[in-house]
């Protein structure tokens, strides 16, 4: 890989968040145009390829849904004034909401709302996507000034047969071994959830396609769920490719790391990813696969059981601002947009420069002294690096077991190997 050879480049953080605010007032879902429209300023950056699969196809147990759009949508009272508006805030409408147009109570009305009392001021995002459905969601304050009167409710949104769409970016690698990152595409205006991961998964791919590459790269950008299991279910030939996967989400608040394995738990992008963190020095969490979460949960399906995990920073569920208006461009930060980048970009980094290397002279230490070695390798770290290299070369043990067990940095035990094999003691 020649790029990373250099040096980690370093897409600045304003240039993520700019994306993350472009992509931020458009109103997603599943299927529709606000999912094309943002697959539309993704392939500004990098040549995706956008699929369009019928509602009604068949994956796996599930069935493509029917196409929703949305163009506008309000509740107005006696007066004519527009109490709730959609054009505001399109985490208004409950997301899939059938169209309705029509005039009801208070009483008729209430059943169709949604807040959260506890967080007066935030509006929740809430879908009702396999289940028919209108609604509002709207703050509790708007709740809870409504007066028992008559309002006008309108949704103007369309449930017809269409299209599920979805973006694919392959990078062409030495083998045709993959690494497949995933990311959903499926929120409205939330800015940690879905478009910190969309905005990550695209800086990273757009870095990959200016480098040589020994593995290929699958980028998915698609809805949660239906689009995982849409892409698993028409590319069951080109699964078994899969050797290190990632699901990107939740990578722009000022949380901690947060990785979670696969489903196999002990594969080696679990290893690499608990490594690259570990080596940050920062607090961080390891966590266990569990069935509930994100897209990891189709490719950890017991069916697939691919290698895949998830890397985020708070969990969801974990932060109050989870799955309201207040996950938006305030929460999300370019600091740590960037240093989510470049810890994909480290993880990138070990999975093409792993290797197993086999000792040249495995018989006793070879005398490192008369090849002029302890010149070429400085300091103590290097020295000590240099025999945990010659040692544990068998074979057996890859260049990223070594750092483990030895707790010297990967990017060292790289060098010295790199070093070793030009003196023709590694091969
Ligand atoms: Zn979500």
């Amino acid at each position: 890989m020649e790029v990373l050879e250099n040096k980690i480049e370093i897409d600045t953080g304003q240039e993520l968040y700019e994306f993350i605010t472009r992509l931020f007032p458009i109103c997603r879902s599943i299927t529709g145009d606000g999912v094309r429209e943002t697959l539309a300023i993704i392939k500004e950056r990098i040549p995706i390829k956008i699929h369009e699969i019928p509602t009604g196809t068949q994956v796996f147990d599930w069935t493509v849904p029917k196409e929703w759009n949305i163009r506008d949508a309000y509740i107005k009272d006696e007066t004519g004034k527009k109490v709730v508006d959609f054009k505001n805030c399109n985490l208004h409408v409950l997301n899939y909401s059938l169209p309705v147009h029509k005039k009801l109570s208070l009483e008729e009305l209430t059943p169709h709302l949604f807040s959260i009392p506890e967080h007066p001021e935030w509006i929740p995002y809430k879908t009702s996507y396999y289940n028919e459905n209108w609604g509002f969601c709207i703050s509790h304050n708007q709740l809870t000034s409504l007066k028992n009167e008559v309002y006008e409710v309108c949704i103007d949104s369309s449930l017809n047969d269409g299209h599920l769409s979805f973006g694919e970016y392959y990078v062409k690698g030495e083998l045709e071994d993959e690494v497949l990152i995933s990311c959903h595409v499926c929120h409205p205006s939330l800015a940690n959830d879905n478009l910190s991961g969309i905005t990550i998964a695209a800086f990273l791919a757009d870095w990959l396609t200016k480098t040589k590459t020994k593995y290929s790269y699958r980028f998915l950008f698609i809805p949660g769920t239906i689009g995982s299991i849409t892409w698993l279910s028409l590319n069951q030939d080109k699964v078994s490719r899969v050797k290190y996967g990632l699901v990107t989400t939740l990578l722009g608040d000022p949380g901690n790391f947060t990785y979670k394995k696969s489903r196999r738990g002990d594969a080696e992008i679990d290893k690499i990813v608990t490594n690259v963190l570990q080596e940050r020095g920062h607090d961080h969490k390891i966590i266990d696969f569990f069935p509930y979460g994100y897209d990891e949960r189709q490719y950890c399906s017991p069916g697939f059981n691919l290698p895949v995990g998830c890397l985020m920073r708070t969990p969801h569920g974990q932060y109050k601002e989870y799955h309201t208006s207040a996950d938006n461009l305030e929460l999300v930060k370019p600091d740590k947009l960037e240093e989510s980048l470049t810890t994909l970009k480290n993880i990138v980094d070990i999975i093409e420069s792993n290797k197993r290397y086999i000792n040249q002279k495995p018989f006793c230490e070879p005398q490192l002294g008369k090849r002029g070695l302890y010149k070429s390798i400085n300091g103590k770290q290097n020295e000590l690096a240099m025999l945990w290299v010659l040692n544990q070369s068998d074979g057996n043990n890859s260049l990223l077991d070594i750092a483990i067990k030895s707790k010297i940095p990967f990017s060292v035990i790289k060098e010295v190997a790199k070093t070793l094999e030009n003196f023709e003691l590694l091969k």
